[in-house]
């Protein structure tokens, strides 16, 4: 998790991580694909365009920077 090597004592309780929120449908999602660029998109976007972003089913081509991403567990 980032934000661990700060101070505890100056741990920010209302910063709290919120949900992201796809940017492609504009809907809060548990859960976001994201790019190094900073591109995201949700599960249900991923899977809309999965044969546009993803060539082989391993990973995903980020259609701002056109960088490889890997699909699941790295
Ligand atoms: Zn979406
Ligand atoms: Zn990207």
């Amino acid at each position: 998790m980032p934000g661990s090597s700060d101070s505890p004592r100056y741990r920010r309780r209302h910063l709290r991580e919120r949900e992201p929120d796809c940017p492609l449908c504009g809907r809060r999602v548990p859960f976001c694909w994201s790019c190094r660029c900073g591109f995201r998109l949700c599960q249900a976007c991923m899977h809309e365009n999965f044969w546009t972003l993803s060539c082989n089913g391993i990973t995903w081509v980020c259609p701002d920077c056109g960088q490889q991403n890997g699909l699941g567990n790295q």
